[in-house]
């Protein structure tokens, strides 16, 4: 009996645990150590999350036997509420949260909600690959709008106006990037709000690493620019928190929501269809953001993430034919390597082979949607001594193909 799969996913497409993770697992099978810069989740790398979070979770557990509201426990909404109102949003009260198993349930379940087949969104290029997935499976059509490497891979506004067409229903944000790093100005995020408000767009501003931010990078939440467009802001406990595990995440509608009650309705609809996030998980949300996170010591001069950042980059660019822009934010660098010094068809290939003859797992740029074979997404997160050896390996199999 042959079984194929339904149609829906002949578009659909995430790379970060696509072909290459397969090679590598083979290849662990085989006996190999493979150094694996793929992934951001910060706990196998010795991340841990803040105790007291566990430790309410752990107590919080007896009672967490149940299901919970569809739109999650009203104490962690409440929190979720306090948090974003701390960011400047406005108008904004606990029926407009929804948590979720992680932010990627959410993002899957607001684009469901909202595109009918052929519907457009504008999401960026480079992306975190989930939003152009989700968007095929919702029958939708994603566009890329360009960001600029040379300005830092801030958008770039002209090519995001450009793109708008009868078809469009949203413009995706993510503010810290990844993969670039990015942490976008306030005039970009301003022209990006204008655009969606002149359109009638619904923003979806993806914000997991707005605490995660370096070198005195301010991060600006997108719906405080814009009380007067429907946003939908999505953030959780994977990365800031270190709690990838506990699949936990939130979204906040803010906005004219009166016009949007359809919309609002059909998210609903999804979110009873699930029944309700992880309820455990919802214990920690209250305690994580009313708390201590412990991130200073990690982001500032002298801390592990900014070490490792700082490392990774310098050694990276040693390299010849290899640039790299600064990561004002987030876990990740994406290097670019010159096409007259390194002529790549295909990056993937390329990812494939560094994979077999240095034991290296990175992903390739095209796996971000970047038009174009000439760049690879490393993850910070490991120690400086496997950063440092990670870098070598690419420097060593990059200087034979030069
Ligand atoms: N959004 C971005 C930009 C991410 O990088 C990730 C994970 O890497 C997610 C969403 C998924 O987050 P979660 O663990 O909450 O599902």
């Amino acid at each position: 009996m042959t079984v194929l799969q339904s149609r829906k996913l002949a578009e659909v497409c995430y790379d970060i645990r696509g072909p290459v993770l397969s090679e590598a697992q083979r290849l662990e099978r085989e006996g190999h150590r493979i150094l694996k810069l793929n992934i951001g989740n910060p706990a196998p790398f010795g991340f841990e999350a803040p105790e007291g979070i566990l430790a309410d979770v752990v107590a919080a557990l007896p009672g967490s036997q149940g299901y919970c509201d569809s739109q999650g426990l009203v104490s962690a909404r409440r929190a979720v509420v306090q948090y974003h109102q701390g960011k400047g949003v406005e108008g904004i009260d606990v029926d407009d949260v929804y948590l979720g198993n992680g932010v990627s349930e959410l993002i899957v379940m607001a684009l469901q909600a909202l595109l009918d087949d052929g519907d457009e969104v504008l999401i960026p290029a480079p992306d975190y690959p989930l939003w152009t997935a989700a968007t095929s499976l919702a029958g939708g059509r994603p566009v890329h709008y360009r960001c600029d490497e040379a300005s830092g891979w801030q958008p770039d506004l002209d090519d995001l106006a450009a793109k708008i067409g009868p078809r469009t229903r949203a413009i995706v944000v993510i503010n810290p990037n990844n993969p670039t790093g990015a942490v976008y100005g306030l005039p970009v995020l301003e022209g990006m709000v204008e655009l969606a408000r002149t359109h009638g767009l619904v923003l979806f501003s993806d914000e997991i690493y707005d605490q995660i931010l370096y070198d005195d990078a301010q991060h600006v939440a997108t719906a405080s620019l814009a009380p007067d467009v429907l946003c939908l802001t999505f953030n959780g406990l994977s990365k800031a928190y270190r709690l990838a595990g506990f699949r936990s995440g939130w979204l906040v509608v803010s906005g004219p929501t009166r016009g949007a009650a359809s919309y609002i309705e059909g998210l609903t609809v999804l979110a009873n269809m699930r029944l309700c996030a992880n309820v455990p998980a919802q214990h920690a949300v209250a305690t994580a953001l009313g708390g201590e996170h412990g991130l200073e010591s990690l982001v500032l001069p002298g801390g592990r993430l900014r070490e490792q950042r700082d490392t990774a980059l310098a050694l990276l660019e040693q390299i010849p034919g290899v640039s790299c822009t600064r990561p004002q934010g987030a876990l990740y660098l994406f290097p670019r390597l010159d096409p007259a010094v390194y002529p790549i068809k295909d990056d993937q290939q390329l990812v494939l082979e560094l994979l077999r003859e240095q034991h290296l797992l990175l992903v390739q740029g095209t796996g971000f949607n970047w038009p174009d074979p000439d760049h690879l997404r490393i993850v910070t997160l490991p120690h400086v001594d496997d950063l440092t050896d990670a870098i070598g390996r690419l420097a060593v199999f990059l200087e034979a193909r030069r």
